[in-house]
C-alpha cells in the first residue's frame, strides 16, 4: 500500500497516482510537469481542450499560479477553501497551456481532507482530474479507480469520499468569459448583473454563495451531441461533454409501485425509507428485495450523494442494466447537495 512520502516521491519525480479528496479522488500529476500531465490526458483519454483543476494546499502556492485576487474571490476563499469550490482565476503566464487548455484562466481548489492538505504541502500545486476514464463514474473509492485502470495503479488510499460529487465550479466577475473573444457568450441576459457564475453546481450551493453577491448558474445554449463539433464558444470547456454516466439505463423513480411492473432485476437508490413495500425501518443499507438491489440511505442527503457513484459502479459491475433512483425534484426536505445530486443524475439519464 502506498504511504505518503512514496506517493510524494513519486509525483515529484514525474509520476502520477490517484489521490483522495473530499468530493472524489483525482488523479495526481505535478502542475508544473508538462509530460506527466500530458499523460494524464491520455490515461482518461480526456479530449485535451478540457482543462485541469490546479490543487493546492495555501494562498502562498496558489500566488505562484494565479494573479492577484478581487475582495470577493478573497471573501469567498476565505469562506469556502479548504472545501469543495473550485474557482476560476486569472492564470499567471507560467501556468502550463496544457492544464488550462490555453484558456486566460486557471482552476484552483484547496481541497478538504488532511491527507490531501499534507500531500499537497510536501509536493506544491497538484492537477487532479477525476481518476477515473473519461465518461464513467467519477470514483469515490480506492475500488473504483482501479476498476478503470487495473489492480495495480498506484492509489493513496485515504477511505471513501465524504461528499462523492465533483467541486462546485464558480467564476467571480470580471473573469466571466475571458475565453470567449468577440463572440457573444451563450448565456442568458441576466449574467450582466450577476457578481459569480456557477458552471458546475456542488457541495457549496448556490444559496451559501448569495450571501457574497448575486450568483447565476451557467446555462449552455447548445446540444451537447457532437461536442466536439461545436465552435469552443463554452466559457468551462467541461460541460460540453457527457459526464456520469454509467451503462445502464438510469430512471427517476417517483413511485415504489412502479418496480413490480419491471421485469428485469434492477438497482435502486433510495433516500428515504417510506417508498419501499415493507415498512421495516431497520433495514441494512443494501437489501435485495424480489430481484431489486436496493440501496438505502435513510433520509440522509449526504449518503444519497456518498452513494450515488457508487451504486452507478455497482451496476455496471454487476450488469444490471438498470438504475432507478427515487425522484428528488420536488423533495420536501431542503439540502445544499440537491442543485448538485439532480445535475448528475439528470446527466447520466440524458447518457442514454
Ligand atoms: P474535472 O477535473 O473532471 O472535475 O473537471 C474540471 C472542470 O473544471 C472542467 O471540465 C472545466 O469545465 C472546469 N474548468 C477547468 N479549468 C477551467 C477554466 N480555466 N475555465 C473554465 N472552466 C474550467
Ligand atoms: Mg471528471
Amino acid at each position: 500500500m502506498l504511504g505518503i512520502e512514496e506517493t510524494a516521491e513519486r509525483l515529484k519525480s514525474g509520476g502520477i497516482v490517484a489521490i483522495p479528496t473530499e468530493t472524489v479522488y483525482g488523479l495526481a500529476a505535478d502542475a508544473s510537469n508538462l509530460q506527466a500531465i500530458q499523460e494524464i490526458f491520455a490515461l482518461k483519454k480526456r479530449p485535451s481542450d478540457n482543462p485541469l483543476i490546479v490543487h493546492i494546499s495555501s494562498l502562498e502556492q496558489l500566488s505562484e499560479i494565479s494573479k492577484p485576487l478581487t475582495e470577493l474571490e478573497l471573501r469567498i476563499i476565505n469562506k469556502f477553501w479548504p472545501g469543495p469550490l473550485t474557482l476560476i482565476l486569472p492564470r499567471k503566464k507560467k501556468v502550463l497551456d496544457a492544464v488550462t487548455a490555453g484558456l486566460e484562466t486557471v482552476a484552483v481548489r484547496m481541497p478538504n481532507h488532511s491527507l490531501c492538505l499534507d500531500l499537497l504541502k510536501k509536493t506544491g500545486p497538484l492537477v487532479a482530474p477525476s481518476a477515473n476514464l473519461s465518461g464513467t463514474p467519477s470514483p469515490t473509492k480506492k475500488e473504483h479507480v482501479q476498476a478503470d485502470f487495473g489492480s495495480s495503479f498506484p492509489v493513496l488510499d485515504g477511505g471513501a469520499c465524504t461528499i462523492g460529487l465533483e467541486s462546485t465550479v464558480v467564476t467571480c466577475r470580471p473573469n466571466f468569459f475571458p475565453n470567449v473573444g468577440k463572440n457573444e457568450p451563450p448565456v442568458s441576459s441576466t449574467a450582466s448583473h450577476s457578481d459569480m457564475i456557477i458552471y458546475r453546481p456542488g457541495a457549496i450551493s448556490d444559496q451559501q454563495l448569495s450571501e457574497f453577491g448575486i450568483v447565476e448558474y451557467y446555462t449552455a445554449t447548445q446540444p451537447e451531441q457532437d461536442a466536439s463539433a461545436l465552435t469552443p464558444i463554452f466559457p468551462s470547456p467541461g460541460l460540453k461533454y457527457r459526464h456520469y454516466a454509467p451503462k445502464a439505463k438510469v430512471d427517476w423513480l417517483s413511485n415504489f409501485e412502479r418496480l413490480r411492473a419491471v421485469t428485469s432485476s434492477s438497482v435502486v437508490l433510495l433516500l428515504d425509507q417510506n417508498l419501499p413495500v415493507e415498512q421495516n425501518q431497520n433495514l441494512p443499507v443494501e437489501h435485495s428485495h424480489r430481484g431489486h438491489y436496493i440501496v438505502y440511505c435513510k433520509g440522509s442527503w449526504e449518503r444519497f450523494g456518498q452513494l450515488l457513484y457508487d451504486t452507478f459502479r455497482v451496476a455496471d459491475m454487476e450488469n444490471y442494466s438498470h438504475v432507478f433512483i427515487q425522484d428528488i425534484r420536488r423533495h420536501s426536505s431542503k439540502s445544499s447537495l440537491k442543485d448538485a445530486l439532480i445535475n448528475r443524475i439528470e446527466k447520466a439519464i440524458s447518457g442514454h
